[in-house]
């Protein structure tokens, strides 16, 4: 069976968990470096990126993350995640893992957006998914090796590099699995080209 890791740090995990076991994989949370060679593919959860960013330095995790990336296992970074995995942080000197070609810009919908929830066509998935963003982060500008998945009103909220894959919302706070689901087909197919 399929293995994924949801870090386990701070933020929304064990929602990601029912997540992944809801589309047939197995879920671990990942509260050490170690743990990473015994999962396929990692979940960067929501929360609060720069509490998340100081956790990953306490906890070593920092080049732990990296390497399970750059050995071309899948990441899937959602809100505070997709952050982590940006190049560059609208006026923040320092950005974290620089693993997605993307310039973004947190809490981005303004304060009387705080949280909403919309439906979202989100290409190869849905045509309506349930999407919750809560102080929710968009992508401004992506490298051309970024495919974008859905935008709303312009702003992206979903995208793609090989496999790594974010959204700027919460995935796990419904019962609407498709894009984890999603994410678990690019993990199983990491896994059958990493094999052979
Ligand atoms: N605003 C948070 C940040 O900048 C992200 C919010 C979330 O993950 N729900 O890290």
């Amino acid at each position: 069976m399929i293995k994924i890791g949801v870090l386990g740090l701070q933020g929304a995990v064990r929602e990601h968990i029912k997540s992944v076991e809801a589309s047939g994989a197995e879920g671990l949370i990942i509260k050490k470096k170690e743990q990473l060679d015994e999962i396929d593919g990692l979940i960067l959860p929501g929360g609060e990126s720069t509490t998340m960013r100081r956790l990953i330095d306490k906890y070593d995790f920092f080049d732990a993350l990296k390497n399970f990336g750059k050995q071309g296992k899948p990441i899937f970074g959602t809100c505070a995640g997709l952050i982590l995995l940006a190049t560059d942080i609208i006026g923040q000197e320092h950005s974290h893992l620089q693993l997605m070609d993307m310039k973004v810009e947190r809490n981005a919908f303004g304060r009387q957006k705080e949280s909403f929830e919309t439906a979202l066509n989100i290409q190869g998935v849905a045509e309506d998914f349930e999407a919750v963003f809560i102080r929710a982060p968009y992508v401004i500008e992506v490298g051309s090796d970024v495919e974008v998945l859905a935008t709303f009103k312009d702003s992206i909220v979903a995208a793609k590099q090989g496999h790594y894959l974010c959204c700027a919302f919460h995935p796990e706070l419904t019962e609407d699995h498709r894009l984890t689901a999603y994410f678990v087909k690019m993990v199983e197919n990491a896994k059958k080209e990493l094999a052979s």
